[in-house]
């Protein structure tokens, strides 16, 4: 095969975003930027013979590299992906539904406004004590263990997040772990009090807005139907400035109602807020993204990931969580493979102490894994999580973005197409789209010294 025809083949993608060429080689994660002669080349447009000479010297340098590559990454994967079936799970995060219960009545909430789908109720001290015990137990020599304080809403549990914060740490100086704490919040509850607790602790805070007003309020009413906006802004507001450190994020959702999210991202700069996350929502209602949504969501990321530049180069820079990108290190295989962690690494307890392999299962019985009391009893089903990755999903083996992207989520792929192995196929073209913008940016930012925030 001719050194063109490769790099224009499969395992190859190619685009230009904002005046920089990028190809990108899906087998071995590497990103190259061309010049234009380069890609002119590779477009199949003729050139002068001296200008070509070159391209040429310079992609025929491009696809040594990805050849002698290829073949070390695919022996890695498959070593990789065995030792990954093969290893006993070793827990090293718990997300803790301390309340089924919540303050607001949104409408997208998986956990099926406040209650997932059940009984409202609280985590008690028994359950939640019994939760760290396992995690400390099942998380064997790991030094660092993670727990998130979640819901519903977890501040209407607040003493009990100060309870097992004290306990969790205190069970993890005996062993010699350190024990990381955050909590997702609406920030409804939170007041000074609690944010003094929260900075002595250094809990981490992932604290909910949608954006601009009417957007958070037509899919965040409160519980008698009002929206919630201004009442959770000032509170939003009030923790960020009383928070003593860089951990926390506001973090919303949009739907096919507000496809034109860049506003919302203004929004919330604008109102402050330097580290931002914003996520598609995962619904079947009336407000889910459709495939006919793609080319307006691939072009928002885009006027999006403008304006992100436009902030750096203006001085006031902000963190978009899906923008964060380390162009550096690289993928890391082991990494990549062991994808979320859902039902091996990461499991969701419920307030009775029902094991789940996440929070997006909680409350389906048929993923119920164990209790905090009696342990994981049917590691089968993180078993066959474990073995949903990139080297055995079809569809992510002819991917290009499978080293940067790690498989996608096992929740969406299985609401979505009742199959673990089979990746929800939105889901995969909105985040290749947000890579695009992510690599280009941080490309550039190479190129021209922009530095990402
Ligand atoms: S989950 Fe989707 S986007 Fe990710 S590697 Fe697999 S096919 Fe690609
Ligand atoms: S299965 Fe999906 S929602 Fe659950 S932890 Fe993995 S990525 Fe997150």
């Amino acid at each position: 095969m001719d050194i063109l025809t490769y790099l224009n083949g499969g395992s190859f993608h190619r685009y230009s975003l904002f005046g920089t060429n990028i190809l990108i080689h899906g087998n071995t994660g590497a990103i190259w930027q061309l010049d234009d002669a380069s890609w002119d080349l590779l477009e199949g447009q003729d050139l002068a013979p001296d200008i070509e000479a070159e391209a040429l010297g310079e992609l025929e340098a491009l696809a040594g590299e990805a050849q002698r590559g290829e073949e070390a990454f695919a022996k890695q994967g498959a070593f990789y992906a065995q030792r990954l079936e093969e290893e006993a799970s070793q827990i090293k995060s718990l997300c803790l539904n301390v309340a089924h219960d919540c303050n607001l009545r949104c409408r997208y909430c998986f956990a099926g406004k406040g209650a997932f789908g059940g009984e409202r109720g609280l985590m008690t001290s028994q359950v939640g004590r019994a939760a760290i015990d396992l995690l400390m137990a099942e998380s064997g020599p790991r030094k660092h263990c993670e727990v998130d304080f979640f819901g519903g809403e977890p501040l209407l549990s607040w003493d009990l997040v100060r309870e097992l914060t004290a306990y969790g740490k205190e069970e993890a100086t005996k062993r010699g772990k350190q024990i990381q704490f955050t909590l997702t919040t609406n920030g409804l509850l939170l007041d000074s009090k609690k944010m003094d607790f929260i900075n002595q602790e250094k809990i981490g805070l992932i604290l909910s807005i949608d954006g601009r007003p009417s957007v958070h309020d037509r899919m965040r009413p409160g519980v008698g139907g009002a929206g919630s906006h201004s009442r959770v802004l000032a509170k939003l507001q009030e923790a960020v400035a009383l928070k003593a450190d860089d951990n926390w994020w506001v973090r919303g959702t949009y739907t096919s109602y507000n496809l034109d999210f860049t506003e919302d991202v203004k929004y919330l700069v604008e109102a402050g807020f330097r580290n931002i996350s914003l996520e598609p929502v995962v619904t079947d209602q009336d407000y889910q993204l459709k495939k006919a949504d793609l080319p307006k969501i691939g072009e928002e990321y885009k006027r999006l990931a403008s304006y992100y530049l436009a902030c750096q180069r203006e001085g006031r820079p902000f963190s978009f969580f899906h923008f964060n990108f380390d162009l550096a290190k690289g993928p890391c295989l082991a990494k990549r493979l062991s994808g979320c962690g859902a039902g091996h690494t990461y499991l969701a307890v419920s307030p009775r102490g029902d094991l789940y392999p996440c929070h997006q299962f909680v409350g389906q019985g048929e993923y119920k894994v164990g209790t905090v009391f009696t342990g994981v009893q049917r590691p089968q089903v993180g078993e066959s999580f474990r073995s949903a990755h990139i080297v055995s999903k079809e569809k992510c083996q002819n991917c290009w973005a499978k080293l940067y992207c790690s498989g996608g989520c096992h929740a969406n792929a299985l609401a979505k197409n009742g199959d673990l192995f089979l990746p929800d196929e939105l889901g995969c073209e909105i985040q290749r789209q947000r890579l695009e913008c992510a690599i280009a940016i941080h490309v550039r930012a190479n190129e021209i010294g922009e530095i990402p925030a």
